[in-house]
């Protein structure tokens, strides 16, 4: 238990839980680290709270400033609160096709709010682009580019895999995690693999996303899309280029959509999107596995931060995506099937 002087001192320490359902089918402990927690409600702040430690260390930020970032909305509430407990102000750049709940989470936090249209990378208007602009407009204005800024990963290396590795005194056979800057999985995936060179890390990626491919060919090339928000991307940055993957797999909406269903019918944990895409990955990875490991996963944030997407059956009409896996059964059994395992991708671990 902590007394903090101010919010930025409860960011981390989360719990594990274990998905006792999927735990009990799978005959592995699936365990969800609770980023949900951390007092933005994801594991963003971790990533937040670091980059602005160190560019106070190195003195490029000082309380008064403000901080600029593309966001595709976690990083942006992280960085608001983070900002207000270091004395700064924040601005965020977010997509407008993302749930409108973060983008209320960003203003409640006080930060100010951009939104721009939606386009590829390769267009200046993208948000990643935008907001490097503001930031080199403004004397007193600092850009966090979470995508190339390894302070993000750091933060998992530094804190994440630590906790995780205490939590389960060493008892890590597998770890599972979605990539949007990939921070959450290269800080981990080095801190864990550096205490035991067999932890075997899976990464799972969303239709729209391109990095399954790039491990599979080299390149990136995407098909279909996805409802999930902050997770995939189409290029190689700095914060990926970290991640010691082992293997990986693609997995589709209607999966993640079947896997939330079942965990909060049985379980009571309403999963943000990414952290059911999550939750999937690492049944898909205990079944390749077999029975007997400790397979953890995180839990992003929760359910809240989709509800106008992944909770939203007029949404999920809308795109196509009512017509998930009913049975839990039929999904574990195509995850064993042949077809799913010729699949997977086997990359070096390094
Ligand atoms: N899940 C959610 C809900 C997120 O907002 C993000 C961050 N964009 C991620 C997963 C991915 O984390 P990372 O950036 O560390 O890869």
């Amino acid at each position: 238990m902590r007394i903090a002087q101010h919010q930025a001192e409860l960011i981390g320490q989360t719990d594990l839980l274990r998905i006792d359902s999927l735990s009990e089918l799978t005959g592995c402990n699936i365990y969800l680290k609770c980023e949900f927690q951390n007092p933005g409600g994801s594991i963003k702040d971790r990533a937040a709270l670091q980059m602005v430690k160190d560019a106070v260390e190195r003195g490029e930020l000082k309380p008064g400033m403000t901080i600029v970032e593309g966001t595709a909305g976690n990083t942006g509430i992280g960085l608001a609160l983070v900002a207000k407990s270091f004395g700064m102000q924040m601005l965020a750049v977010m997509p407008n096709d993302q749930a409108k709940e973060k983008e209320r989470m960003i203003e409640l936090h006080g930060a100010k709010l951009m939104t721009v249209d939606p386009c590829p990378f390769a267009n200046p208007n993208h948000f990643y682009h935008r907001a490097k602009k503001v930031a080199e407009q403004h004397k007193d204005h600092w850009w966090a580019n979470q995508f190339e800024n390894t302070s993000n990963a750091k933060a998992h290396y530094l804190n994440t895999g630590p906790e995780i590795w205490q939590q389960l005194s060493g008892k890590v056979d597998i770890l599972v995690s979605a990539a949007g800057t990939g921070g959450t999985i290269a800080g981990n995936s080095q801190y864990l693999k550096e205490q035991n060179p067999n932890v075997q890390v899976w990464l799972v990626d969303p239709d729209g996303s391109g990095i399954y491919q790039y491990l599979k060919t080299g390149e990136y090339k995407n098909h279909g899309s996805s409802i999930t928000e902050g997770i995939g991307i189409m290029r190689l940055v700095e914060n990926f280029r970290g991640a010691k993957v082992d293997r990986a797999i693609n997995l589709p909406d209607l999966d993640l959509i079947a896997i939330s269903r079942f965990v909060k019918h049985k379980d009571g944990i309403v999963l943000g999107s990414s952290s059911a895409l999550n939750v999937a990955g690492a049944v898909f990875a205990a079944l390749q596995a077999g029975p007997g490991k400790n397979v953890v996963t995180f839990a992003c944030d929760l359910g809240e931060r989709s509800a106008s997407k992944l909770y939203n059956p007029e949404y999920l009409q809308h795109k196509g995506l009512l017509d998930y896996p009913k049975r839990i059964d039929e999904l574990m059994a195509r995850y064993q099937s042949d077809a799913m395992r010729q699949r997977i991708v086997h990359c070096s671990g390094q």
